[in-house]
């Protein structure tokens, strides 16, 4: 790999036992703060979950110390290049799970889970017939971009995935169900699931699509959009082949690929908008949040009141003019 950019922002996960998860995020913590890496890192017994940014010597470091760890000798990192740090804080919480789906009876992805498929395979896998292509994500990751012909859960939020399953199972009988996350967390569990739930072939993208966005051969091929990622970048690009963009403009449905977040910090939404409509909705996703007393727009901009009540009159005269 040429190095060009002088940060590295690293994705990894393993389950393995961690004894003592309090313990051990606190002296965790202690040794990513002195190496200077900024990010956020979850500890549970069943094993770590994290993300963090630092330069390519301090991201070498934090890997190398990691390797050492018989517990962590395998683990495998994903590594983006970035020109500057993902985050502005380094996090480690001890948590109960690493990835919440909130089975009644939880599943070891060492004991249990869905048939591992390369890149290449799940490439492969997913043009064969009678197969559907789950996405095991929340919605606004979807929405951003996705593998083609994915099935779009009507959900919120990861958690609520196995009921929405068991109430559409008729989509999958007798089907070959392939799933995906961003980088592969996610999976190991929900497939895992699907296996105990009765599905006879349940494979998961190994390495997610972080991986697959870089695998050389696939080169991203058949996923439209971005990868929503969880840290400061907010998305990056996967299909090295062709870019189809399919996220849509909160306010006017027009393609859009920037996200943001609702100006009202105590709404704090995520939604897609353009530069343009940015300005003329006061970043704010509805009437109630513009005129928040703490509208961060507003201080940005300093808008007076007069100019304030000017804007939203503009937005509503012109959704007059549009029914
Ligand atoms: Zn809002």
């Amino acid at each position: 790999m040429t190095t060009s950019k002088e940060y590295r922002v690293l994705l990894y996960y393993h389950y393995v036992t961690i004894e003592d998860p309090e313990e051990f995020a606190k002296q965790h913590l202690k040794f990513c703060k002195e190496a200077g890496l900024k990010g956020r890192i979850l500890v549970a017994n069943e094993g770590i979950n994290g993300t963090v940014s630092g330069t390519v010597e301090q991201t070498d470091k934090y890997i190398e110390m990691m390797k050492a760890d018989p517990r962590f000798a395998d683990m495998v990192f994903k590594i983006d290049e970035s020109d500057e740090h993902a985050f502005k804080k380094m996090h480690v919480r001890p948590r109960k799970e690493l990835v919440t789906l909130r089975l009644e009876d939880d599943i070891d992805p060492r004991e249990m889970t869905g048939n591992y498929l390369s890149p290449k395979e799940f490439f492969e896998a997913m043009q064969e017939e009678d197969t559907v292509i789950l996405d095991a994500r929340n919605d606004y990751e979807f929405d951003l971009g996705h593998f083609k012909g994915a099935i779009r859960p009507d959900i919120k939020t990861f958690r609520e995935l196995p009921d929405w399953i068991r109430e559409n199972k008729d989509k999958f009988e007798g089907k070959k169900v392939l799933t995906y996350c961003t980088g592969g967390i996610r999976c190991e569990k929900f497939s895992g699931w699907l296996v105990r739930e009765g599905f006879k072939d349940v494979g998961q993208l190994h390495g997610g699509i972080v991986t697959y966005g870089k695998d050389p051969e696939v080169q991203g091929e058949l996923w439209d959009g971005q990868c929503y990622v969880f840290d400061g970048r907010i998305s990056v690009p996967v299909n090295r082949k062709e870019h189809v963009i399919v996220g849509k403009d909160y306010f006017d449905g027009e393609p859009c690929e920037r996200y943001v977040n609702c100006a009202n910090p105590e709404c704090n939404r995520q939604f897609l908008c353009s530069e343009e409509n940015e300005h003329k909705f006061m970043r704010s996703c509805t009437d109630e949040c513009r005129v928040h007393p703490r509208n961060l727009y507003v201080k940005e901009h300093n808008l007076s009141e007069d100019e304030i009540n000017d804007r939203i009159k503009k937005i509503e005269d012109e959704k007059a003019l549009n029914v």
